[in-house]
C-alpha cells in the first residue's frame, strides 16, 4: 500500500462520524502528570470520536489553558453525568473487549484525572442536538446539570489551572515554553500520524498557529510542514509490509542515509495508533543507522506498527508510553530489516542532498566523507552584503520605488473605502538607511519588561543569529507563501519572511518600549469604525455577541486602556480616533488594510490583567500586524501596493534583520536548500 495516498490509520479513528457509543464504567488508574500527557489523551479521544479537524490551544504550557476542539460525534446529553466517572467508557462493553479494542483510549480514566487536577469543562454537541451541552467537573463529577448552550457538531474539552491544587507538581515545571515544546511535540506527531485530519496548535492570544495542516493530506507533507521541507524531500518510504505470522505489519518514513536530524523529536513510533517508546525497537533501528550515518549522526524515523492486540501488553500505565509486546525480538527484527531494505535500495539511486539548517551547522554529513571534493578555487560566494540581489540582476521593479528612495511622497492607502487615511511617518526623511539600522534598548523600570527582554536573550541560538548577522538577501521566492532566499557563506537558504518579521518586530518593540517613534494617521479613523470593519470580517468563533455588541465592548476595553497604550506602545486613541500607530522600523510602513485586525485582536487577545502577559501580547500583536504577510490570499493585489512591499523588505526589513537574536525555535522557518560544494559535486557529473 502507498503511504502517501493513506489518509490515516485504518483504525475506527478515522472512520466517518458514527452515532456515539453509551458510555459504560471499568477499572484502574491513569495520572496526568504534565499537561502534555493531558494533551495526547484528549486528542486521542478526538481521533476515536471520528474528527476530521482537531484544535489544540494552549496558554501559558497548558498550566493555564489547554483546549482541544474537535469535529467529531460528540457525547450524548444523557452521558454527559458518566464522562468524568473514573472507568467510565464508552469504548468497550466487556473486559475482554480490551484485548481486541482498536481505539486508542480503553480505559475511562483520563477524563476522570484531568478532572482531579484541573478545572474541566465540556461544550459538546452530536450531530442530531439541536442545542449543545456544557459541563463542568470537578473530582470526577458533574458541578451542576448540564445547560444548553450553542456549539458546532462536535466536543471542546477545555482544562483550566492544571495543577492547581498540587502546589509542588505545579513549581516543579521548568517554563511555559518548555511544557509548550512538548506539547507541539506531541501534536505534530499525531498529526503525521493522523495526515486525514486537518490539526492547529497555537497558542492562545496568538494569531499564528504553531502546527496547521489541512485535513487530507499525508504523513510525508505533514512532515515536510511540521518539520522542514528540506527533510521531507528526502525522506524514503517504508512500504507497508506485513509479517503475517507474527500478526504484525509496518510502514512508514525513515530519512536517507545522507542525512542528520540534529534536533530532538525525530523519533515517531506508533504502535496500534497510539504513541509509544519502546527502547528495544529505537536501540535495533539506532543500530541499523551507525552502519550508513557518519559517527554522531542520527536519524529522523516515523514507523507505524499494527500488532494483534491481543499481544500488546495492554496493562502497561498509560503515562509511561513503553510498551511490551509478545514475541518482541521477531519483530523487532522484522521492522529493522523493512527500514534495512528502503535504505538499502535508496543507497543505490541517489546523487544529491538537501540538508536541513541545523544550529551549529556545518553539520552536513557524507558517508562517503572522504570521497568528497577538495573545495574548488572557483567557489564564488557572494558575502558581501552590499552585493547586488537577483532583483537588481534581473528587472526594475517599479522604478518609481528605488529612484524616489530618497524623497519618496507619502504612501497612501485606504483602510477604509470611504476615508482616505494616509500615513506619515513622523521621521521627516525617508533616509532609510542603507544598511540595518542600530535600535538601543529605552530605559525602563518594569521588571516585566526585563524579564522579557532577558528571555530573548535566553532563548537565542548563537548560531541562527550568527548566520542571520552575516547573510546576503539573494531574493523573493514568494509573497503569499513569504519565502525568499539568502545565502550565509556557501550555503544558500529558504527563509519564512513573515514568521521572522513577527520574532524581528517583537524584538524592536520590546526594545523601544514607552520610547516608540509614531506613524500618524491623517485623517484619525475612528476606533469603532475599525473595529466593525474587523468584527465584520472576523468570523467569530462562537456567535454569542452580535458585531455590534462586539464592537462596543471591544471600544470600551480599548478605551479604558488608552493612557496605557499611548504611552508605552505609542499608539493613540484620543477621542476615540487612532491617530498614531507605533514606529518600530524606519523607513518600514506595515500594511494598514491589516489595521482593524489589530485592534481587534488588541481587544479579544489580550490579557490585560497580567502586567508581563500584556506587554508581552501586545508587543506579539502589533508585531504580527507589521510583519510582511499577504493581507488575503484570494484577493487580487494593488500591483504597486506588492511592489512597495518587496522593496521595503529587501531593503529595509532583512537588513534589519541582521540586529535580532534568533530564537532557537526559529530555525524551522529557516531550511537549507542548497550547499555550494554539493551543487559543484552535482554538476562535476554532468
Ligand atoms: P476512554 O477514551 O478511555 O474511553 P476517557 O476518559 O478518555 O476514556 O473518555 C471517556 C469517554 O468520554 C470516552 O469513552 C468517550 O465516550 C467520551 N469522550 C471523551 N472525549 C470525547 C470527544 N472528544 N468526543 C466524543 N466523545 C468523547
Ligand atoms: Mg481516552
Amino acid at each position: 500500500m502507498d503511504v502517501d495516498s493513506d489518509v490515516g490509520p485504518a483504525g475506527p479513528g478515522a472512520g466517518p462520524r458514527a452515532r456515539p457509543n453509551p458510555i459504560r464504567k471499568l477499572a484502574s488508574d491513569v495520572i496526568i502528570h504534565r499537561p502534555s500527557n493531558a494533551v495526547k489523551e484528549l486528542v486521542e479521544n478526538a481521533l476515536d470520536a471520528g474528527s476530521t479537524s482537531i484544535k489544540v490551544t494552549v496558554k501559558d504550557g497548558g498550566l493555564k489553558l489547554l483546549q482541544i476542539s474537535d469535529n467529531g460525534h460528540g457525547v450524548n446529553r444523557a452521558d454527559l453525568a458518566l464522562l468524568c466517572e473514573r472507568y467510565a467508557t464508552s469504548k468497550l462493553a466487556a473486559f475482554e473487549d480490551l484485548q481486541t479494542i482498536a481505539t486508542y483510549g480503553f480505559r475511562g480514566e483520563a477524563l476522570a484525572s484531568i478532572s482531579y487536577c484541573a478545572h474541566l469543562e465540556v461544550v459538546t454537541k452530536t450531530q442530531t442536538d439541536t442545542c449543545g451541552w456544557k459541563a463542568q467537573y470537578s473530582d470526577g463529577e458533574l458541578k451542576s446539570e448540564p445547560r444548553p448552550t450553542a456549539a458546532n457538531d462536535g466536543t471542546t474539552v477545555s482544562a483550566e489551572d492544571m495543577f492547581y491544587n498540587m502546589p509542588l507538581r505545579r513549581r516543579a515545571f521548568r517554563s511555559a515554553s518548555d511544557e509548550y515544546a512538548r506539547i507541539l511535540d506531541v501534536v505534530s506527531k499525531y498529526a503525521v500520524h493522523n495526515p486525514h485530519a486537518g490539526w492547529v496548535c497555537k497558542k492562545a492570544g496568538s494569531a499564528l498557529a504553531d502546527v496547521s495542516t489541512p485535513a487530507g493530506s499525508n504523513a510525508k507533507a505533514n512532515i515536510g510542514l511540521l518539520y522542514t521541507p528540506a527533510l521531507a524531500a528526502e525522506l524514503l518510504q517504508v512500504p507497508e509490509t506485513e509479517f503475517p505470522n507474527l500478526g504484525a505489519k509496518v510502514r512508514g518514513w525513515v530519512s536517507n542515509a545522507n542525512s542528520n536530524w540534529a534536533r530532538k523529536g525525530g523519533w515517531l513510533l506508533f504502535i496500534n495508533n497510539r504513541l509509544v517508546d519502546s527502547s528495544k525497537i529505537k536501540k535495533a533501528i539506532d543500530g541499523l543507522y551507525t552502519a550508513y550515518l557518519a559517527k554522531g549522526a542520527s536519524p529522523f524515523v516515523y514507523l507505524s506498527l499494527e500488532l494483534d492486540p491481543k499481544t500488546v501488553d495492554v496493562n502497561v500505565h498509560p503515562t509511561k508510553s513503553e510498551v511490551h509486546f509478545l514475541r518482541e525480538d521477531e519483530v523487532i527484527d522484522a521492522v529493522v530489516g523493512a527500514v534495512d531494505k528502503a535504505l538499502a535500495h535508496a543507497n543505490t539511486s541517489r546523487s544529491f542532498t538537501v540538508q536541513t539548517l541545523l544550529p551549529g551547522a556545518d553539520t552536513f554529513v557524507q558517508r562517503d566523507a572522504a570521497t568528497r571534493p577538495k573545495p574548488a578555487p572557483n567557489y564564488k560566494v557572494r558575502m558581501d552584503p552590499a552585493n547586488r540581489t537577483l532583483d537588481s540582476m534581473i528587472t526594475v521593479v517599479a522604478p518609481s520605488q528605488i529612484s524616489g528612495y530618497d524623497e519618496r511622497p507619502t504612501k497612501r492607502r485606504n483602510v477604509d473605502p470611504s476615508a482616505d487615511v494616509q500615513l506619515v511617518d513622523e521621521t521627516p526623511m525617508w533616509n532609510a538607511p542603507k544598511d540595518d539600522q542600530e535600535v538601543g534598548e529605552s530605559v525602563c523600570e518594569f521588571t516585566s519588561i526585563d524579564e522579557l527582554r532577558r528571555a530573548v536573550h535566553k532563548r537565542a541560538s548563537p548560531d541562527l543569529t550568527e548566520t542571520i548577522a552575516k547573510h546576503a538577501f539573494v531574493g523573493l521566492v514568494d509573497r503569499v507563501m513569504c519565502l525568499a532566499l539568502i545565502q550565509h557563506q556557501t550555503r544558500l537558504l529558504l527563509v519564512n519572511h513573515a514568521a521572522m518579521g513577527d520574532e524581528h518586530f517583537y524584538q524592536l518593540g520590546l526594545r523601544q518600549f514607552g520610547a516608540l517613534g509614531r506613524l500618524q494617521l491623517e485623517p484619525a479613523p475612528a476606533l469603532s469604525d475599525l473595529l466593525r470593519l474587523a468584527a465584520e470580517d472576523e468570523p467569530l468563533a462562537d456567535h454569542r455577541l452580535g458585531v455590534d455588541e462586539v464592537v462596543d465592548k471591544c471600544t470600551a476595553l480599548l478605551m479604558s486602556k488608552a493612557d496605557m497604550v499611548d504611552e508605552y506602545f505609542s499608539l493613540s486613541l484620543a477621542d476615540g480616533k487612532v491617530s498614531s500607530l507605533p514606529l518600530l522600523l524606519k523607513g518600514y510602513t506595515p500594511n494598514l488594510d491589516r489595521l482593524p485586525h489589530l485592534l481587534l485582536c488588541l481587544a479579544t487577545r489580550v490579557d490585560w490583567d497580567d502586567e508581563k502577559e500584556c506587554f508581552e501580547g501586545v508587543l506579539r500583536e502589533i508585531a504580527f500586524f507589521y510583519s510582511p504577510r499577504p493581507f488575503d490570499e484570494d484577493e487580487e493585489e494593488d500591483p504597486d501596493e506588492a511592489a512597495h512591499q518587496a522593496w521595503q523588505l529587501e531593503h529595509v526589513l532583512f537588513p534589519s534583520f541582521r540586529r535580532t537574536q534568533w530564537p532557537r525555535t526559529m530555525s524551522t522557518d529557516v531550511s537549507q536548500v542548497a550547499n555550494l560544494p554539493d551543487l559543484f559535486r552535482v554538476f562535476e557529473r554532468c
